[in-house]
């Protein structure tokens, strides 16, 4: 028999085998014949409150991909509020079907209600494939949504304050390598201008950084090319520039077996989810590589403080101070990895499951 890759194995064990082993305390399964909804909504903790994270619709290849998928997610998100000083849990949840082909007003609403029944363990948002306009059709079921229009007292597009976030962790982590923050003349390549990387290409260049992009949209990269003097690489050729920083802000799982050795840069710092393919195995070639690790649930958390900021009443000036201090928490995690001997990404994971354990006893009585 073939040998199975290690996502093959994992989605081979039984449901309740995978929810045991990431530890969640619930996971929904939503079906509806009328509007053909098939979702599966994922609470993976609620110590430090209500699990929030976004919907993701997709097209996946199997339903068990689609459970790994917001299993891993929702637990990236307790990481995420936990290490941003966040009084929220984690939680995802993912639709399983075409965005463009299969969303529709009543899908959206039936979906919204098997968030209202949750009674506000899980708060929902915008993840990939779908919009705020999506958030305004859940939110006529259940008030658990956040991520809702400007007009509607929500915070807007959060790619300007992820890329703000994800700026402000590449600072602390050149100060941790060449002794200051400054950008000034550095070499950095961006993977992925899209929302995200095309905001942070605009704050690298108002920095006199030396910018170099990779996408797969051709008129994209002409557009934030020309925009900002960054200049385009292939696809491919990105993994092996000689370029102080790399920040991947396009998908998951693009350091893994076949590039991370072939990366010649000192940080890694981008906004992309899930960069490394496997945490454990990944993380320690990087710390091997004496590459430094900005971990990414740490400064991307600007879209998740964005969010929380609706949930309080939206301020954008308190978004985006809450998104500065990802600053010093970088900072602080960069120098536990190194006095610990450990990965970066294990630093900041101990980081907040010790923040998660400690606000558990504080919450253990009345
Ligand atoms: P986006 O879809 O707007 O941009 C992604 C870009 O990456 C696209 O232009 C796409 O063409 C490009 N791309 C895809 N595969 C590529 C490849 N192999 N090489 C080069 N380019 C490639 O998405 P976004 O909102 O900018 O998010 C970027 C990343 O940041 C994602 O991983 C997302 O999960 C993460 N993130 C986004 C937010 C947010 O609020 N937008 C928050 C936190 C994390």
């Amino acid at each position: 028999m073939a040998e199975l890759k290690e996502e093959e194995v994992q989605r081979e064990k039984s449901v309740f085998a995978q929810i045991s082993e990431y530890n969640h305390e619930k996971v929904v399964f939503c079906h509806d014949k009328d509007t053909g909804l098939k979702a599966i909504i994922a609470i993976h903790n609620t110590v430090l409150g209500p699990a929030l994270g976004g919907t993701r619709m997709w097209q996946y290849a199997s339903e068990a991909e689609a459970l790994e998928d917001v299993l891993k997610l929702s637990r990236s998100m307790t990481y995420k509020a936990a290490i941003s000083g966040l009084n929220l849990g984690g939680g995802k949840a993912v639709i399983i079907g075409d965005a463009k082909k299969d969303k529709n007003e009543a899908l959206l609403r039936k979906f919204g209600r098997f968030i209202k029944n949750l009674n506000g363990a899980y708060i929902t948002a915008e993840d990939v494939g779908m919009t705020t306009k999506d958030m305004e059709f859940i939110r006529m079921e259940t008030e658990h949504v956040s991520g809702l229009p400007e007009s509607m007292g929500g915070g807007g597009d959060p790619s300007p304050v992820v890329a703000y976030g994800t700026y402000m962790g590449m600072k602390a982590a050149a100060k941790k390598v060449y002794g200051s923050d400054s950008l000034e003349g550095r070499t950095i390549s961006v993977q992925g201008v899209g929302n995200v990387g095309g905001y942070l290409v605009e704050l690298l260049a108002k920095e006199k950084a030396h910018v170099y992009i990779a996408d797969i949209y051709e008129d994209r990269l002409k557009e934030v090319s020309s925009k900002y003097k960054a200049k385009i690489v292939g696809m491919d050729e990105v993994y092996d520039l000689n370029v102080d920083i790399h920040a991947p802000c396009a998908l998951g799982g693009t350091i893994n077996d076949d590039t991370v050795n072939r990366l010649k840069c000192q940080i890694i710092a981008g906004s992309a989810n899930n960069q490394l393919r496997d945490e454990d195995v990944h993380g320690a070639a990087l710390q091997e590589r004496d590459i430094v690790y900005a971990p990414d649930f740490l400064i991307n958390a600007g879209g998740l403080i964005n969010v929380y900021s609706e949930l309080v009443g939206y301020n954008r000036e308190r978004a985006y101070a809450q998104t500065e201090r990802i600053y010093s928490y970088t900072l602080e995690i960069l120098n536990l990895a190194e006095k610990e001997g450990i990965s970066t990404h294990l630093a900041a994971k101990q980081l907040a499951e010790k923040r998660i354990e400690s606000m558990a006893k504080v919450r253990s009585t009345f």
